[in-house]
């Protein structure tokens, strides 16, 4: 596997798809998503137990990415066939340690308890689906002579450089292969094809930004690949200026959060009050911050 590019540490935010989209759907999720520690009417502690908390859709999506990234690493090691009652185990196993997580729909008593059965159901529609594709043939028949060069579930956050700016794009696998550079990412959601174009851009440029000089004569291919109800697909064109309208629209954003910082450098932000509660109440029965809002 190539190595990626290391950047010295800096304290100054970072933009991500998840980050900006905290910022825009609601100010004070964003500060206690981010600014806990700054926090001086809740403890620390209680507000970091809350971000820990999961969700059915959430730690579904988790255990299936999980399963995922062994079974490609798995085959990295060897192309041998899967064994099947090997691979229900160990995704038995995955389910277990999902369900004994804390989820929000325990916490906040909307269900009595979550168990693997709960999860199962669809962990194993995704994975049937990935494995019966003709994605999953062509990664066990052709992109294996290049598995080697397989980068599955890579270390770290995704950082990156675009237009200058720190940002992370975290990409699930990525296959160099006959001078193109495939990036697949795993979605167990529905498809929002906004959203999911302009994070695949991200992956484009994250891919650009750190394998260029490996494979300089690569084209890059961002793929979302979505596992349920059905398979499907949806590519996108990453042309440099596709990358850097991208590196334009991540300046723009950084700087709308950097306006609730008071020093951007050290990334110290406002006081809590300057982040106000969303007006979009209906967004708050999903939110693991609630019982700090009062919006129960
Ligand atoms: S409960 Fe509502 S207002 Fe409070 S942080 Fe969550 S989304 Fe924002």
């Amino acid at each position: 596997m190539a190595d990626l590019k290391k950047y010295p540490f800096t304290s100054i935010l970072g933009w991500s798809a998840s980050r900006y989209g905290t910022f825009k759907i609601c100010r004070r999720k964003y500060f206690y998503q981010y600014y806990a520690k700054f926090d001086t009417e809740f403890g620390r502690d209680e507000i970091n137990f809350l971000k820990t908390l999961t969700s059915i859709a959430l730690e579904t999506g988790s255990v299936v990415h999980d399963v995922i990234e062994a079974l490609f690493k798995r085959l990295q090691q060897s192309s041998t066939p899967i064994n099947p009652d090997k691979f229900t185990k160990f995704t038995e196993k995955a389910i277990q340690r999902g369900a004994a997580r804390t989820f929000s729909e325990v916490y906040y008593k909307e269900r009595e308890q979550i168990t693997p059965e709960n999860m199962s159901e669809k962990v194993n529609k995704c994975l049937e689906n990935l494995m019966t594709s003709e994605r999953f043939q062509w990664a066990v028949n052709e992109a294996i002579s290049t598995s080697s060069e397989w980068i599955v579930e890579p270390p770290g956050f995704g950082e990156v450089r675009l237009g200058g700016l720190k940002a992370y794009c975290k990409v699930d696998f990525l296959i160099p292969l006959q001078n193109q550079i495939f990036i697949l990412d795993w979605k167990t959601g529905k498809k929002d094809e906004y959203k999911h174009s302009k994070q695949l851009l991200g992956y484009a440029a994250w891919a650009k930004e750190h394998f260029s000089e490996t494979y300089p004569e690569h084209v890059i291919k961002p793929i979302d690949v979505y596992l349920y109800p059905e398979y499907s697909e949806m590519s996108i064109e990453a042309t440099d200026n596709d990358i850097q309208g991208l590196a334009e629209q991540i300046r723009s954003e950084t700087q709308e959060m950097y306006q609730y910082c008071i020093d951007v450098e050290k990334n110290v932000p406002k006081n809590k009050s300057e982040f106000p509660l969303c007006e979009k109440t209906y967004l708050c029965p999903y939110c693991n911050f609630r019982k700090l809002c009062e919006r129960m």
